[in-house]
């Protein structure tokens, strides 16, 4: 197996600097951030965030920051902001942090990398740029760089802190010579979930008092819309109002129609659990038929729609195959 090239790395900044690279969850609008991605008279907004999780927060304040003027939809009320990273417990993945050498394990870049890469197994086209792992091992490192990197710090300068003890999660064999983290390396967030996510929803909460961004709650993105063979926004259905309480499910009855322009739109959805029928069409052939009864550990609205949407759209979709299921939700 081949791997990347260990000297190749993406800092957030770097990434929304150049354009490089695409934001957290699949993005269609290459961020690159130069004077043409600045909206035109004709566009809503410099970019669009459809999916206002954790990743979406993070991508809006970043841009926000890097002065865009951020359009950030979302198809559930305004009090299911935040997505799953509310339920989530908070485990964040640093590696050779002070709260592990204080625990005394011994950790490092190549230790973390030599765990994450043997599990991966990354086998489909490491080195072919149309491969499914190439984009994917590349992302590997480039997370590897952070979490050994600026992850920390960045967060901690955000007000994020930690309990003192690391936990051992991702063990895979449960022993520490079986696959997954070799060294215990899950830093539990102080307030769990909603420890990591308040930051980001102030910053974006900030920037909204701002002007800089704007949220559009009730807004199911149904299409990206495209001009001149590039995205030029998202089109949807506007949903009826709904008092429905953070992760539960909420009306999917359609009050009317929208459609956003700017010239860059990311997608931030989220991933495919709630939604079993996808999880079954998607199920890796090597372990059999799906099973008949599945359990779903995220809100209804982790549906995967965004995906289908994405790719009729252009969006290359790679490794259907391989998921990670919560089951604690
Ligand atoms: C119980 C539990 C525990 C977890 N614990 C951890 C942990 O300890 N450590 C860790 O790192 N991770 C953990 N996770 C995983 C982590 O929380 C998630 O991976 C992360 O929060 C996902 O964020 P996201 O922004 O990508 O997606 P989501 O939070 O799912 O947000 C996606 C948003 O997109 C919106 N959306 C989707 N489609 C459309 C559309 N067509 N139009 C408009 N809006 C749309 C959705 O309504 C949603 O608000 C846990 C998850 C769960 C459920």
């Amino acid at each position: 197996m081949t791997r990347p090239d260990s000297s190749y790395s993406m800092s957030r900044r770097h990434l929304l600097a150049t354009g490089s690279g695409v934001a957290a969850g699949s993005a269609l609008g290459m961020l690159g951030l130069g004077e043409s991605a600045v909206a035109g008279p004709r566009a809503d907004a410099d970019a669009i965030v459809v999916g206002a999780g954790l990743a979406g927060l993070v991508a809006t304040a970043e841009l926000a920051a890097a002065g865009r003027r951020v359009l950030l939809v979302d198809q559930e009320p305004e009090a299911s902001l935040g997505g799953q990273a509310f339920w989530s417990l908070g485990g964040l993945f640093f590696v050779n942090s002070p709260e592990q050498r204080t625990a005394g394990i011994k950790d490092s870049i190549d230790l973390a990398r030599n765990d994450w890469f043997s599990n991966a197994g990354f086998d489909r086209g490491v080195d072919d740029p149309l491969g499914e792992d190439y984009w994917a091992s590349r992302w590997a490192e480039a997370y590897l760089q952070f979490a050994a990197g600026e992850k920390r710090a960045w967060l901690a300068g955000l007000g994020v802190t930690w309990v003192p003890i690391v936990g051992w999660a991702e063990r895979g064999g449960q022993l520490a010579d079986g696959p997954g983290n070799s060294v215990p390396r899950f830093h539990l967030t102080l307030g769990t979930g909603p420890g990591v996510m308040e930051p980001f929803e102030k910053l974006v909460r900030t920037a909204v008092a701002q002007g800089k961004v704007s949220f559009r709650f009730r807004h199911q993105v149904d299409g990206i819309t495209m001009a001149g063979g590039a995205v030029s926004g998202v089109r949807g259905s506007i949903l009826e109002p709904s008092s429905a309480a953070r992760g539960t499910p909420s009306s999917r009855t359609k009050v009317g129609d929208f459609e956003l322009r700017a010239p860059i739109v990311i997608v931030t959805s989220g991933g495919i659990g709630g939604n079993q029928e996808l999880v079954r069409r998607n199920w890796p052939a090597r372990l059999g038929p799906p099973p008949a009864r599945l359990i779903t550990g995220v809100p209804a609205h982790v549906d995967g729609r965004m995906l289908a949407i994405s790719e009729a759209a252009g969006a290359r979709l790679v490794n259907r195959d391989r998921m990670w299921h919560y089951t604690e939700g």
